[in-house]
């Protein structure tokens, strides 16, 4: 079996007439030039909760941040000429009934659908639930419009703590560090991006951070809170019974996929919604939710390289592959095609391009071929069960090829975790 395998039919057989795309972002716009390339004429309704026209993301803990201008440069994702859409935008669907076929939007408006293309993203995590949220002084980065009201905040302050070492902490630490702010990095694991990347590149980035100038915090927790008499943010207690004095926070600590409009919908959510390999929805006994499918980070998907264990990944390659995958499905029910996109992923941080392809995090070891750090050099290979499953470059972009190619047969040629 190939990843064009023939699956179990869904939907109809003439192919659908009114289409309905929730979430007007980067999955959300591919799968609609996908639906328009294939040749689909009928009603497309795109739904938004973002007053913005699609826009793109890596920008904003990039050059968003970093920019000092008046005009931040613009993150627009180009519209093609034919597109033919309906948007509705700065409105947030509500609910979903996938028996009536039916999206509720929160002004009550009912649209029905034939065919509906989940791909609501992810929000910022927020503070633990409990915790008092200052009135003042506490950021996220998920949108445009987070992007500059920190960008704001950033223009009138000297020092920045940011909570969390990932990618995007990192590369927020970077931008203001890049402004001259004075910045702390507040990381809980043993190294930053530990989890994701291992141990060996998670200290090679501590040595970028510290290089720059960053004050790295690893092994380290907030433990409170401080706010004045306002209720705005004053300062932090750490882990250590240390004070820190900061009146601006940002809180990196992930993702929380965009699932909350599906409770009751007969939809299996957990911490995404679950797919098959062809991106259609699933009910919690695996059956598949007839003409939905997900793109995108919203998506949870079964991926061989983690051993077929179901997976969110947050990377814009994914949700790009993922829409065309998941639109054409929705065309074509009777003739679904896998989604065999090998994960990659890039970040910048104080200059070094760091790239990956495969799942490192799914690794039981690292193979360093180079570590360079004054030449900004950097080559690991991951390994699970002595198989390759991920590589992470710094200045060697062009080996990436060769490892994509290692790894993408395995995903094309995994019968085992067809669905
Ligand atoms: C600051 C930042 C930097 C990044 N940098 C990189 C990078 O360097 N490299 C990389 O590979 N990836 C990066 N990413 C990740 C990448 O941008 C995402 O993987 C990509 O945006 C996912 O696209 P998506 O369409 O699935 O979801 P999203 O872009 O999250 O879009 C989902 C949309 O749906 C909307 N929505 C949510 N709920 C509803 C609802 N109920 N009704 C209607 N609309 C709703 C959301 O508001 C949003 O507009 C970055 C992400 C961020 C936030």
């Amino acid at each position: 079996m190939n990843g064009t395998g023939t699956g179990p039919e869904t939907g109809t057989a003439t192919g659908p007439r009114e289409l309905v795309i929730v979430g007007a972002s980067l999955a959300g716009l591919r799968a609609a030039e996908t639906l328009r390339c294939e040749g689909f004429t009928g009603t497309l309704t795109i739904v938004g909760d973002e007053p913005h026209l699609p826009y793109d993301r890596p920008p904003l803990s990039k050059q968003v941040l970093t920019s000092r201008n008046d005009q931040p440069p613009g993150t627009e994702l180009p519209l093609p000429d034919r597109l033919d859409a309906r948007w509705r935008l700065g409105l947030p669907a509500v609910g979903l009934d996938p028996h009536a076929r039916t999206v509720t939007l929160a002004d009550g408006d009912r649209l029905a659908y034939d065919g509906l293309l989940i791909a609501t993203g992810a929000a910022a995590r927020g503070l633990p639930t409990g915790e008092v949220m200052p009135s003042e002084g506490v950021f996220t980065l998920r949108s445009w419009d987070d992007t500059l009201a920190l960008r704001d905040r950033l223009n009138s302050r000297r020092r920045l703590v940011v909570i969390g070492a990932g990618f995007l902490g990192g590369e927020i630490a970077a931008a203001a560090r890049a402004r001259g702010l004075d910045v702390t990095l507040i990381e809980a694991g043993g190294q930053p991006l530990e989890r994701a990347v291992g141990a060996v590149a998670g200290a090679y980035v501590a040595a970028l951070h510290r290089e720059a100038g960053i004050e790295l915090l690893t092994g380290t927790t907030v433990t409170e809170f401080h706010t004045d008499a306002e209720g705005r943010l004053s300062g932090l207690t750490l882990s250590d019974g240390s004070r820190l004095d900061t009146d601006t926070v940002v809180l990196a600590l992930g993702a929380v996929p965009a699932t909350g409009w599906l409770a009751g919908s007969g939809i299996a959510l957990d911490n995404g919604v679950h797919c098959d390999r062809y991106l259609r929805a699933l009910h919690p006994d695996g059956s598949v939710v007839p003409a939905v499918v997900a793109a995108g980070d919203i998506a949870r998907v079964p991926h061989p390289l983690a051993g077929g264990e179901p997976l969110a990944l947050g990377h814009w390659t994914n949700a790009v592959e993922q829409a065309a995958t998941a639109a054409r499905n929705l065309l074509r029910p009777q003739r679904p095609e896998w989604f065999t996109g090998v994960p990659s992923f890039w970040s910048d941080l104080h200059g070094a391009k760091i790239r990956s392809v495969g799942l490192p995090s799914a690794a039981d070891e690292a193979e360093v071929v180079e570590y360079d750090l004054p030449g900004r050099r950097l080559e690991i290979g991951y390994r699970r069960a002595g198989r390759l499953v991920g590589a992470l470059t710094i200045g060697r972009t062009s080996r990436l090829a060769a490892y994509r190619l290692e790894l993408q047969e395995p995903l094309e040629t995994a019968p085992e975790y067809a669905s």
